[in-house]
C-alpha cells in the first residue's frame, strides 16, 4: 500500500461513521473535504554553498473554527496527499478532545537524520516565511507545532521568524506551539502526547468487561508492552507506561531494527544507549533484531505503534499477536489491515483520541501566550494561603501538629506543570468516555467509529451556525 492511500484510509473511517449519522449530505462532504491547501518551493543554501529546491506543504483541513493547528512534518517521504490526511484527523482530534480548532498540518520535504544544524535553520525559517506570505501562520489563523521530525527547536526558530516579520503583533509568541520553554512554551508540552497516550490507555483498561473480552485483567500493571518508535510520542508513551503505568516494556523497534527483552527493557536505559550509539541494537541483556518490523508480531498484550503511518496493513495483519493496538502514531493502522485486526477481535484505541494530548496541552500554550501570563501565576499564592488557613483551623481543632513535610505537601499552590498535567489527565479520561459510550449506547462497531462520528457531529454542529455564508 503506498503511503498517499493514508488518506484513502482516514476517508474510509470518515464514511463508514457517517453512514451512522443523519446529517444532511452537504454537510458531510464539507466536513470531510479540505478548505485551503499550500503546496511551495524555495532555494535554500546547502552548507558547500550550492543552492537546493525544497518542495513544502500546508493544509488547513477545517475553518470552522480559528485558529486552525497541526505540526510540521520533516520527512523525506512526505506528500501533499499525506499532508492533507493529517490535517483531516487534526479536525476530528481537536473535536474528539474539545479543543476549539480547526485542523492543519505542514510537511517539508527533508532527511531529519541526514542534515546539519546550519540547513535546518535556514529550511525552517524559509518555510516560516513562506507561510506568513501567503498568510497560512498566525496566532488567529493557523499555528503550527512540532511532528514527526521536528521539536522544540525548529519551533524556537518559526516564532522568532515570524516576530521579526510581524512588527506590530503583540502576542506573535502565539503563532506557534511546542516552543522552548525560554520561548514562551509551557511546561508538559514536550511529554503531553506521550503522557496523553498513557492516560488513554489506563482509561481504556480500567473497564473489566471490555478487558474481559479480551482476555485481559484490568490495569496497566505487569502488562507485556512493545512500542515502535521510540522519537519524542513513543520514547514518552514507553517511559510513562513503565514508570507510572507499572507496565513490563519487553519490546522496543527503532529504524535500524529491534530489541527484546521478555523481563523488561529500562526505557530510559534504552534511550541513553541509543543516543551514545546511534542505534539501539546490541543493548547488553536484550535480543537484537535486524528487522523491526518482527517485532510488530512478537506475542504482548499491549503494541503501541508511535513512529509512522501504514504500519499495520493486510499484509502483516493477520500475525499481529497484541490483544490492543493503541494507535499513538497518526494512522500506523491502514483500513485492510484494521477489518482483519478487528476481525480477530484485537481492540484498537484510535489515533485521533490517542495522541490528542500534544494538540490539548499546545491549546493550553496558546492561552498562556495569548493572556501574557503563566497559569500559575494568578492563583499559586493564592491556593496556599486558603490551603495554609484551613491546617491552621484542622491543627487547632485536633490538637495534632503536622510535620513540616506533611503541612508543605498539603499547602503549597500548583506549579504551571501540575495544572497543566490535571487538565491533561482529565481532558484525556472526559474524551474517553465520551467515546466509549458512544460506542456502546449506539451499538457503533467499535471505539474509532464511534471517535469519527462525535466528531463529525461537532463540526457538523459548528458549520450549522456559522462558516456558510448565504
Ligand atoms: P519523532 O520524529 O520524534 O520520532 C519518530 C521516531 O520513529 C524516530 O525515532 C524514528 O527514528 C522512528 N522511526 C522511523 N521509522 C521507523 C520504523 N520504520 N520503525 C521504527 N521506528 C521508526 O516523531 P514523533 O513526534 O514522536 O511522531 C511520531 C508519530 O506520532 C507520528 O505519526 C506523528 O504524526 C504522531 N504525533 C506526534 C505528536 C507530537 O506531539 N509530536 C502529536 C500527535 C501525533
Amino acid at each position: 500500500m503506498s503511503r498517499d492511500s493514508f488518506h484513502e484510509s482516514v476517508n474510509h473511517y470518515f464514511n463508514r461513521a457517517a453512514s451512522f449519522s443523519t446529517l444532511d449530505e452537504g454537510l458531510i462532504n464539507q466536513v470531510r473535504c479540505c478548505n485551503s491547501a499550500y503546496r511551495m518551493r524555495f532555494p535554500v543554501k546547502r552548507d558547500d554553498g550550492t543552492i537546493t529546491v525544497i518542495e513544502a506543504y500546508r493544509a488547513e483541513h477545517s475553518h470552522h473554527r480559528l485558529p486552525t493547528k497541526g505540526g510540521i512534518r520533516f520527512s523525506p517521504d512526505v506528500t501533499m496527499d499525506e499532508t492533507i490526511a493529517l490535517a483531516a484527523l487534526m479536525t476530528y482530534k481537536c473535536a474528539v478532545v474539545g479543543v476549539p480548532f480547526g485542523g492543519a498540518k505542514g510537511g517539508v520535504r527533508i532527511d531529519s537524520n541526514t542534515i546539519s544544524d546550519g540547513f535546518r535553520e535556514r529550511v525552517t525559517r524559509r518555510y516560516t516565511a513562506e507561510l506568513i506570505r501567503k498568510n497560512f501562520i498566525g496566532p488567529d489563523i493557523d499555528v503550527p507545532a512540532p511532528d514527526y521530525g521536528t521539536g522544540e527547536r525548529e519551533m524556537g526558530w518559526i516564532a522568532d521568524t515570524y516576530k521579526n516579520l510581524k512588527l506590530n503583533s503583540g502576542d506573535a509568541y502565539a503563532c506557534v506551539t511546542g516552543k522552548p520553554l525560554a520561548m514562551h512554551g509551557i511546561p508538559g508540552r514536550k511529554q503531553a502526547t506521550g503522557l496523553g497516550v498513557f492516560y488513554g490507555i489506563r482509561s481504556c483498561m480500567e473497564i473489566a468487561e471490555d478487558m474481559q473480552a479480551l482476555g485481559l485483567t484490568t490495569g496497566i500493571a505487569g502488562k507485556r508492552v512493545i512500542v515502535q518508535g521510540l522519537g519524542n510520542v513513543g520514547y514518552h508513551a514507553a517511559l510513562f507506561m513503565q514508570r507510572d503505568g507499572g507496565a513490563i516494556i519487553t519490546g522496543i523497534a527503532e529504524r535500524e531494527g529491534g530489541i527484546f527483552n521478555p523481563n523488561g527493557l529500562d526505557v530510559d536505559e534504552v534511550f541513553k544507549f541509543r543516543n551514545a550509539n546511534k542505534s539501539i541494537l546490541g543493548f547488553p541483556g536484550a535480543e537484537s533484531i535486524a528487522n523491526g518490523q518482527e517485532l510488530l508480531e512478537r506475542e504482548c498484550d499491549i503494541l503501541i505503534p508511535s513512529a509512522l503511518e501504514n504500519q499495520i496493513t493486510a499484509e502483516n495483519a493477520p500475525r499481529i499477536k497484541a490483544k490492543i493496538v493503541a494507535e499513538a502514531a497518526n494512522g500506523p493502522v491502514d483500513f485492510e489491515g484494521e477489518a482483519i485486526l478487528h476481525q480477530r477481535g484485537i481492540l484498537m484505541i484510535p489515533d485521533l483520541f490517542l495522541n490528542a494530548g500534544g494538540v490539548t496541552v499546545s491549546y493550553f500554550e496558546w492561552l498562556k501566550n495569548r493572556a501574557g501570563v503563566s497559569f500559575d501565576r494568578m492563583i499559586s499564592r493564592h491556593e496556599e494561603l486558603v490551603k495554609r488557613e484551613m491546617v491552621t483551623a484542622m491543627e487547632e481543632m485536633t490538637g495534632v501538629k503536622l510535620s513540616e513535610e506533611a503541612s508543605r505537601r498539603l499547602i503549597h499552590g500548583p506549579s504551571e506543570e501540575e495544572l497543566v498535567i490535571a487538565a491533561l489527565e482529565q481532558s484525556m479520561m472526559r474524551a474517553y468516555a465520551n467515546i466509549h459510550r458512544a460506542w456502546k449506547e449506539r451499538n457503533l462497531p467499535d471505539l474509532r467509529t464511534a471517535a469519527f462520528l462525535l466528531a463529525l457531529e461537532r463540526v457538523a454542529e459548528s458549520y450549522k451556525h456559522h462558516g456558510i455564508f448565504p
